[in-house]
């Protein structure tokens, strides 16, 4: 049977918002002494808007964008959805695309009049073995001392555009790794995005530790590390990426607008997705366990 300060913890909780699917997960969060947070929509809203672009010489801006939005227009990447708003803004239709591909963790792929196009990020660029001219890594450079998020369009070799993209840090985040220190709680945040970018966040943030540029398939070792140091893990995430990461960590929490992947993977839900219902999940946790010991 399930004692009555459990059963009576779980109801106060799914009152606060916060969804207990595996009551050893409440049970485990007393113990917790480290926290990982993904970055995109768990610190952040995950909702980006294209602050900048920047155009090959040889490049008209509607035909850079009419291609961008033809090659995002099937994915759900939140990077995606911020082009293809910029793009509609513009007024401009798709170009005819075929051979959609994703390639995970560092953008995507298709054909366009015979030609190879793809948009990414820095790890695509690595992939294809592409370095940045002088103009485009200034851009890039200031891009990300502000934070923003940079992705880029190549066309059979050559870097026609690239993209800065503004992604907004939830209000309660910075409380939320302030409370968790006072409960002696180190914060970690894990995230594909670039270093720069993860850098300049947890540097708003006050966060302890961060693994940037982790690709999906490499996000739940990162967790298993922290735990062959002997942490006791907790893993916060939104997304289809994290799943592996929420099932590998002592206990999983699933932001609640996040993907139903990350939702089945986690022990508890946030519905509100606020990080800083994070914290009370530790404060319910202790309370209920220590009046039952
Ligand atoms: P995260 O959700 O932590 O940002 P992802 O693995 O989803 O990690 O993405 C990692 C990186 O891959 C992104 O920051 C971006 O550079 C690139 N990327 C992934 N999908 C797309 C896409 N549809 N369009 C452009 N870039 C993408
Ligand atoms: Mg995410």
């Amino acid at each position: 049977a399930i004692p009555l300060v459990v059963a009576i913890s779980t109801s106060i909780g799914a009152q606060n918002g916060i969804l207990v699917r595996n009551r050893l997960a409440l049970e485990e969060a007393r113990l917790i002494n480290t926290v990982i947070f993904d970055k995109t929509g768990t610190l952040t809203e995950g909702r980006f808007g294209v602050a900048n672009m920047q155009i090959a010489e040889d490049w008209q801006e509607d035909h850079a964008l009419a291609l961008a939005l033809a090659v995002e227009g099937d994915s759900e990447h939140p990077i995606a959805r911020g082009i293809r708003q910029k793009a509609e803004e513009a007024g401009v239709k798709p170009a005819v695309i075929s051979n959609f591909e994703a390639i995970k963790g560092r953008g995507i792929k298709a054909t366009h009049e015979g030609k190879t196009v793809y948009v990414g990020g820095p790890r695509l660029l690595e992939m294809l073995e592409l370095k940045l001219s002088g103009e485009m890594e200034a851009f890039a450079n200031k891009a990300n001392e502000n934070a923003q998020t940079v992705v880029y369009m190549i066309v059979e070799k050559q870097l026609v555009t690239a993209f800065a993209l503004a992604d907004v840090v939830r209000q309660e985040s910075k409380q939320a790794v302030q409370r968790l220190h006072e409960m002696g709680i180190e914060v970690a945040m894990l995230t594909g995005d670039s270093q720069h970018v993860a850098d300049a966040v947890a540097r708003e943030l006050g966060i302890d530790m961060v693994f940037a540029e982790v690709l999906p398939e490499d996000k739940d070792k990162k967790v298993a590390e922290l735990q062959k140091q002997g942490k006791k893990v907790a893993m916060v995430g939104d997304g289809v990426n994290d799943a592996p990461a929420l099932t590998r960590a002592d206990i999983g929490i699933a932001i609640g607008s996040g993907t139903d992947v990350a939702i089945e993977s986690a022990g508890i839900i946030l519905v509100q997705s606020n990080p800083l219902d994070v914290v009370k999940i530790f404060e319910l946790s202790r309370a209920t366990y220590r009046k039952m010991i």
